[in-house]
């Protein structure tokens, strides 16, 4: 694999505004390192286990978004380093997280993640469950997260039509949290969208976080 290459590549293509996560799940430490190396510093990991047994062996100014659905259990042990979680799909979720972070004296920074795909397997709030978790005086008293904005997952499909429109929808659940409870709120700015599929989409759309993994580090091997 051209890592390297791949990643220039890529960030070459994408807008300055633009952040891109490179989703290390699967891949050796070797391999982070020569992205690492070549300059990059944001990487993102779906498993728990597995970003916590990574962690330790990588440099310590490596960001590490987690992207994957997080189990309540697990967030003790990655709320001490983690940068972004980048999928907080639940009241209760986002409890555990504030209750770790001020464990560690950290306020973690989260996107709260939607579902936009057609696909029934994808995790993710609708914009009812958003609702209640942001009125919640609950939620308002949490000062162990800050919500940065959201996060969602296309359905995986070649029919770039209707992924647009689902990432259009992301835009479009952004702009509404935005302007009702966050419009005094310089930090709520991301929109996390597009993987190795659908990144131009996304990015077209409004997305300015993208996370790619395939197009950086080739095909996972399971
Ligand atoms: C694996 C994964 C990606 C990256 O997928 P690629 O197709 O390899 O680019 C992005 N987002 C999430 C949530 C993932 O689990």
């Amino acid at each position: 694999m051209h890592i390297q290459e791949n990643l220039e590549k890529i960030l070459n293509t994408i807008p300055p505004h633009v952040t891109l996560v490179a989703v290390s799940k699967t891949r050796p430490p070797e391999d982070i390192l020569e992205a690492y190396h070549a300059g990059h510093k944001i990487f993102g990991e779906n498993k728990a286990q597995e970003l916590i047994s990574k962690q330790p062996e990588l440099p310590d100014d490596i960001q590490w978004h987690f992207i994957g659905h997080l189990q309540r259990n697990k967030v003790k042990y990655i709320a001490p380093f983690v940068s972004m979680i980048q999928s907080a799909d639940s009241f209760r979720l986002l409890r555990e997280i504030n209750k770790e972070a001020l464990k560690v004296n950290r306020r973690i920074d989260c996107l709260l993640q939607f579902h936009i795909a057609t696909e029934e397997t994808k995790f993710g709030l609708d914009m009812e469950e958003a609702k209640e978790i942001l009125d919640s005086r609950e939620f308002s008293k949490f000062e162990g997260i800050r919500i940065r904005g959201v996060m969602g997952m296309a359905t995986f499909t070649d029919d770039k039509d209707k992924v647009a429109t689902e990432f259009k929808s992301l835009k479009n659940i952004f702009d509404r949290l935005k302007s009702s409870y966050f419009s005094d709120k310089d930090y709520f700015t991301f929109i996390s969208g597009g993987m190795s599929g659908d990144y131009p989409v996304a990015i077209r759309e409004g997305c300015n976080i993208i996370r790619v993994g395939t197009d950086i580090f080739g095909e996972r091997q399971y």
